[in-house]
């Protein structure tokens, strides 16, 4: 985790807008070769050569998407980054620019956007990608921020969600649900704090939980290994929403069936604890709880050999013919239709209990 800084309050009016963008991006660099004009005309200026560009954008809300009372501003920078970058390494690309946009009450001062910015300076540092450009304007309430992302690929690696075949293999990197409960414990922790101010709570146990909650990392090395390995997936999706949902989108979009293993799904130890703690089914959390940002994707049978003996993927299935339907088989050896549901149904779920 992050250390907080001491506040101090400088108003972003003393500034005005153009002195607010250059102290804010006065620490960024230029390290990719594919940047000819980052920040400072009306536009970026990128040279791609024979390559393919792959780009996405996500918007951040305040309230909806983040909670700043235990979000600290640095891991919001850092995060928004992230989960741009999930969505190109998920296309099997390399990542390379960044444009970061911000729209900001006067409730924040100088030194809470320098707090941001300073998580954005640590992801584009640490994943080589360079911010480029963006928009800074004023809002009425609340803070959001929007990130867009570009990568480049030779075009025959580039990986879609439509191209697994019956019988391909359904794999998945690190471990899942463990973001989900951290969210819990955070929740839970600002619930004990509203009663009791002075309350410190102890994370100590939930230190895996809460790391991966608010500093999510982007599988970068995933695509590396991947190239290593010399392995050519047929499909591929980043987990943002949890993996049920992912994997109707891999189906619905090849046009296939699977049958997912509930024994084989990865969960780490802190996170089985912490479900029990919770009352709450850990393959329910892994299914449905989302920004979990590993990748899922699928790979013919006859490149298992690749792959079997690395610890970053499990195999939890296998594709089948579309008319087979989506299934969980359970331990107990049932099989449970797949429905998309995604972390707001595990909340509605909650609420019913
Ligand atoms: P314009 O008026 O053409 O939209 P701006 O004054 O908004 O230009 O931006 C000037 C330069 O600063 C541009 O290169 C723009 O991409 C960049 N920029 C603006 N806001 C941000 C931001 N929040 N983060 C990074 N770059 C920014
Ligand atoms: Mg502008």
């Amino acid at each position: 985790m992050f250390q907080d800084k001491e506040p101090s309050r400088t108003s972003l009016s003393d500034l005005g807008e153009f002195g607010l963008i250059d102290h804010l991006t006065q620490h960024f660099s230029i390290a990719q070769e594919s940047t000819l004009k980052g920040i400072g005309d009306d536009a970026a200026i990128l040279d791609f050569k024979d390559n393919k560009v792959v780009l996405t954008t996500d918007l951040l809300v305040e309230g909806v998407h983040f909670d700043l009372s235990f979000m600290p501003l640095k891991h919001l920078g850092y995060k928004a980054v992230m989960v741009n970058l999930s969505d190109v390494y998920a296309m099997n690309a390399e990542a390379t620019q960044i444009t970061v946009s911000i729209a900001v009450s006067n409730r924040f001062p100088l030194e809470a956007l320098e707090e941001l910015y300073a998580g954005i300076l640590l992801a584009a540092k640490a994943y080589n990608v360079d911010l480029v450009g963006g928009d800074t304007t004023s809002s009425s309430k609340g803070l959001l921020i929007s990130v867009t992302a570009l990568g480049t690929a030779k075009e025959e690696k580039i990986v879609k969600r439509d191209g697994a075949k019956p019988m391909d293999l359904l794999v998945v990197t690190g471990d899942l649900g463990a973001a989900y409960m951290g969210l819990q414990v955070l929740n839970r922790e600002k619930e004990v704090f509203k009663v009791n101010p002075n309350s410190q709570p102890d994370l100590e146990p939930y230190t895996y939980l809460v790391e991966r909650q608010l500093k999510p990392e982007a599988r970068k090395d995933v695509v590396k290994l991947l190239n290593d390995l010399e392995l050519q997936p047929t499909s591929m999706i980043d987990i943002s929403d949890g993996l049920s949902s992912e994997i109707l989108h891999l189906c619905k979009n090849s046009k296939v069936g699977c049958k997912l293993y509930e024994d084989k799904i990865p969960l780490d130890p802190q996170m089985i604890n912490v479900c029990e703690e919770f009352k709450i089914d850990s393959t329910t959390v892994a299914l449905n709880g989302g920004e979990d940002y590993e990748l899922l994707f699928t790979i013919s049978q006859q490149d298992y050999e690749k792959l079997k003996a690395n610890p970053n993927f499990t195999v939890i299935g296998h594709m089948t013919e579309e008319h087979e339907g989506m299934h969980l088989i359970t331990r107990g050896n049932a099989q449970i239709p797949i429905i998309a549901r995604g972390w707001n149904a595990l909340n509605e779920d909650e609420a019913e209990d």
